[in-house]
């Protein structure tokens, strides 16, 4: 499974739409590369060429996946659309199941909500996790009764749950609490169900004819505990990893946790940040949690001004920073809120700490090969020929124009009901829709018609 995968807004990028959107990097699943010589292939992954930049961001992920670099910047620089951010989210695949992964476009920080240093604050604390290790007491028994109790919701979803506990002798009273929201399966007299009593989540184990079932089945995670007074307890170890941020959020008394959902966190105070970091130094100490540093990803890095520089370089300072990867396709570039030019409009004192990875302008064939991998992943059949002149305005508008050129010269070969897309309906595509070097030419053409 890939990382946790944040943009700035919170919302989790992962493939929980059901809806399965297509969306510009859909088809990448990873970098690609053989996982024990980091040798990338030609086309793997979704991932077509660029091999020495690939086989660059798989020994940065090597290193962040063996825990060895954070508080580290990598800039990939390159042309547009040579698959700057479909290698950044190669790696992001490629990352474990809880390194958290966090994408910015630079201009998002530029808003009227909060304070650019705010925002980049918040990016980074997404993009760092704890991971805490939990143990908690969990009854386990067979469930004897579930008496409905309409009148505590209303509905029928509340029930008042009597247990048989392991030992068949006990009767445990779990009270009235809500059932079908915490399992995904009814629970049913006859059931065997393990609660945990922290939480009060509900695990179901089996039906009460598998009574004599191994207790593997129940995880590794599980110990039994004799305690003093003879009762034999059944605890579990859990682990969650969640982000620096997210624990912000929850504890900061002005947002509650309910702000993770609609993003909307606003300014945190930095004391509660502080009182964050001392809290979660003090659990790493106690050996309950670790500190997972993910990587923050900044696409048009060149958008950023030198108040955010100074931010990031500090930033990269602090013991619990992330790996920042960094996106810019500009050559040398005015640093913005200065007079100053420098290459990719990063200050040269920045750029001395930046390990860079360069991306080149495709061939004709990696461009064919891109493009068909994009058909494929639309579900579009598309003709040796429309794949041939998608090629050529591919190389003489644009990577990404060609791409959106599939999805709408699908939409013309269905209207004339064609299985497959042909050249006419490829050419016809390209009369509709101007890529930006003919708008240019349209706009300078007609000037004086236009406003302004
Ligand atoms: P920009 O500088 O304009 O932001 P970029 O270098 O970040 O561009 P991408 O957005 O990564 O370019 O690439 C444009 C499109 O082409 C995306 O849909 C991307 O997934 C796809 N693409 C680019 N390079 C590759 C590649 N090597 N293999 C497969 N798909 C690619």
């Amino acid at each position: 499974m890939a990382a946790p995968i944040t943009t700035i807004s919170g919302s989790k990028g992962d493939s929980s739409n059901s809806l399965n959107l297509i969306a510009a990097h859909s088809h990448i699943t990873g970098l690609g590369v053989a996982p024990d010589s980091l040798v990338p292939r030609h086309s793997a992954d979704g991932l077509v060429g660029q091999q020495k930049a690939r086989k660059a961001a798989s020994v940065i992920l090597q290193m962040v996946k063996e825990g060895k670099i954070a508080g580290r910047a990598v800039l990939i620089s390159g042309p547009p659309s040579t698959g700057k951010t479909a290698i950044a989210i190669g790696m992001s695949k490629g990352l474990g199941e809880d390194v958290p992964f966090t994408m910015l476009a630079s201009s998002e920080i530029f808003s009227l909500e909060m304070s650019k240093t705010e925002a980049l604050e918040q990016a980074f604390r997404k993009s760092i996790g704890v991971r805490i290790r939990e143990e908690s007491e969990v009854i386990e028994g067979e469930v004897v009764e579930i008496q409905i109790d309409r009148s505590v919701t209303g509905s029928n979803k509340a029930g008042k749950l009597t247990l048989k506990t392991t030992d068949m002798e006990t009767l445990y009273d779990m009270g009235t609490r809500m059932i079908d929201s915490m399992t995904k399966e009814k629970v049913m007299a006859g059931d065997i169900i393990s609660i945990d009593k922290a939480s009060g989540r509900i695990t179901k184990l089996g039906r009460s004819y598998t009574r004599s079932r191994d207790y593997d089945a129940m995880g590794p995670d599980t110990k039994f505990v004799q305690c003093p007074d003879g009762e034999l307890q059944v605890r579990r170890e859990t682990v969650h990893t969640v982000s620096l941020h997210e624990i912000d959020v929850i504890n900061s008394r002005t947002q509650g946790f309910l702000a993770l959902f609609s993003g909307d966190t606003g300014e945190i105070r930095s004391e509660v940040r502080e009182q964050i970091n001392t809290k979660v130094a003090e659990w790493r100490e106690e050996g309950k949690a670790e500190i997972v540093p993910g990587v923050l990803f900044i696409d048009e890095v060149h958008m950023l001004d030198i108040e955010c520089f100074s931010f990031i370089n500090r930033a990269l300072e602090d013991e619990l920073a992330p790996i920042v990867i960094m996106a810019s396709n500009r050559g040398s570039t005015t640093i913005r809120g200065t007079n100053y030019r420098s290459p990719h409009g990063l200050p040269l004192d920045f750029l001395d700490r930046v390990v860079i990875i360069s991306t080149h302008p495709y061939s004709p064939e990696e461009i064919r090969d891109i493009l068909a991998i994009r058909a494929q992943e639309e579900e579009v059949d598309i003709s040796p020929n429309a794949l041939a002149l998608l090629t050529k305005f591919g190389q003489e508008a644009g990577l990404r124009y060609a791409a959106n050129l599939i999805t709408t010269s699908h939409l013309l070969a269905q209207k004339r009901r064609a299985k497959e897309v042909d050249t006419q309906d490829v050419q016809r595509s390209y009369m509709l829709f101007y890529d930006p070097n003919r708008s240019a030419k349209f706009v300078n053409e007609f000037q004086k018609r236009f406003i302004g």
